[in-house]
C-alpha cells in the first residue's frame, strides 16, 4: 500500500485514487467548515496553474495535499475551460516531474512500469560523458517524445540497443511527465461539466473570474494587433538580426524566434519569406514546419515561445536588459515594452495599455 505522503505527492497514481476512495468523502463533507484547508489548497493549485503554469508541492500537511488533488481537478472540470485543461494538467505534471527526478532509479521504473506500463530496463552505463540509467522500449519513448523539438529527444540522435532506447534519470522523469500530463489531461476533461454547490461552488466562480482576468495574457489576446519590432526582447532582436546577417540559428532559436513571430501576430507568409530568402532553406519544409508551430498542422497546438529560464539553459538568452529582471517570458518583455512605447507616443496611438502585474 502506498505511505500518505508518497500519494500527496503523486496524487494521480493509482493507489493514491485507491487511498482516497477509502476516506469515503462526499460533496457535503468537502462543505464542512473542517476542509476549508483543502478546498484552499485546492483553489491555489489551479490558481498556480492559471499564473505560472506550474504548481508547488506543499508537503507539510501531507492529508491535505493529497485531498486537494481530486479536489482542483474538479473545480477545473467544473470551469469547463478547455485551455485550462491542458494548462492545468501541464502544471501539475511538471511538478510531479520536480519530485520524480529525485527519486530513486528503482522508484521511478516501478511508477514507469507498473502505472504507465513501460517496458523498462535498469542499466548504469556511462557512455560519452552521461551516465545512463535506463534501457526504453522503442515504443514507449517514441510515445512520450514524440512531440518534443529539442535535437536531443530526435531518435536520430538516440543512443539504442536491439530496439530500447537509452535515458538519463531526467530523461526518463521527463518522459513521465507527458504521461502524467495525458493521465490528468484525461481526467479534467473527460467529465461532463459539473456545477457545484455551497462554498465549492463560490471557489469556483472566484477562480473563473480569475482566469478571466488572466485569460487575455495567457490566450496573447491583449498583445497589439500591429507588430511593433522595437519592443523585441534582446534575445529576439538577436536572433531576428542573426537571420537577416545570414547566420546559421540554432534549433532553439529558431524555433524561439518563429514561435515568438507567430504569437506577436507576424503572417505566416512574411515568416516563411523571412527564412527562405536569406537563407537556403526548402521553402515548402520551411513552411510546414512554420504552420505547424502556428497550430495549423499536426496536434493543432499553436505554441508560444520557451520561457527565459529555458532560453537561457539553452544560451539563446542574450544581453539581458533592466526589465528581463522583472519578466519570466519574452512575451512579457514585449507586452510591457509595447505598453511604454504607446505611453510614449500618448493616448491616441491605439491599443490599451495591458495590466503589467499579470504580465510577470
Ligand atoms: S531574460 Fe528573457 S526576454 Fe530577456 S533576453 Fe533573456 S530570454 Fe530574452
Amino acid at each position: 500500500m502506498i505511505s500518505e505522503r508518497e500519494a500527496a505527492k503523486y496524487p494521480f497514481l493509482n493507489d493514491a485514487v485507491t487511498l482516497v476512495e477509502t476516506l469515503g468523502l462526499t460533496l457535503e463533507d468537502l462543505m464542512d467548515p473542517g476542509h476549508t484547508k483543502v478546498l484552499d489548497r485546492a483553489e491555489r493549485r489551479v490558481a498556480q496553474a492559471i499564473i505560472n503554469g506550474e504548481a508547488t508541492s506543499e508537503l507539510g500537511d501531507t492529508i491535505t495535499e493529497l485531498l486537494s488533488f481530486p479536489v482542483g481537478n474538479m473545480f477545473i472540470t467544473a470551469m469547463g475551460e478547455q485551455f485550462l485543461f491542458r494548462r492545468y494538467a501541464l502544471s501539475e505534471a511538471v511538478r510531479a516531474q520536480g519530485l520524480l527526478k529525485d527519486e530513486t532509479e528503482e522508484r521511478l521504473a516501478k511508477i514507469a512500469r507498473l502505472e504507465f506500463g513501460w517496458t523498462l530496463r535498469l542499466v548504469d552505463e556511462s557512455l560519452d560523458g552521461r551516465l545512463y540509467r535506463f534501457e526504453l522500449l522503442f515504443k514507449d519513448y517514441l510515445r512520450n517524445a514524440a512531440g518534443f523539438r529539442e535535437p536531443e529527444w530526435k531518435i536520430v540522435n538516440r543512443l539504442m540497443r536491439e530496439g530500447y532506447v537509452l535515458l538519463t534519470r531526467r530523461e526518463a522523469s521527463r518522459l513521465l511527465q507527458e504521461e502524467i500530463q495525458r493521465r490528468i489531461a484525461d481526467l479534467v476533461s473527460r467529465r461532463r461539466q459539473i456545477s457545484l454547490p455551497g462554498p465549492l461552488g463560490a471557489k469556483v466562480e472566484s477562480l473563473k473570474k480569475f482566469f478571466d482576468e488572466n485569460r487575455s495574457r495567457l490566450t496573447g489576446e491583449d498583445l497589439p494587433s500591429e507588430l511593433m519590432t522595437e519592443a523585441f526582447p534582446p534575445c529576439i532582436r538577436h536572433a531576428f538580426e542573426g537571420l537577416m546577417a545570414g547566420k546559421r540559428l540554432s534549433h532553439m532559436e529558431r524555433f524561439g524566434l518563429t514561435s515568438f513571430l507567430i504569437n506577436v501576430g507576424m503572417d505566416i507568409d512574411e515568416i516563411v519569406n523571412l527564412f527562405v530568402s536569406v537563407t537556403d532553406f526548402d521553402e515548402q519544409f520551411t513552411r510546414y514546419q512554420i504552420e505547424h508551430i502556428a497550430g495549423l498542422r499536426g496536434s493543432r497546438t499553436k505554441y508560444t515561445p520557451p520561457t527565459c529560464s529555458t532560453f537561457k539553459t539553452h544560451s539563446v538568452c542574450y544581453n539581458p536588459e533592466r526589465l528581463c529582471q522583472h519578466i519570466k517570458h519574452p512575451l512579457s518583455y514585449y507586452r510591457i515594452k509595447v505598453r511604454d512605447i504607446q505611453r510614449e507616443q500618448g493616448p491616441e496611438s491605439g491599443d490599451e495599455a495591458p495590466n503589467t502585474q499579470a504580465a510577470k
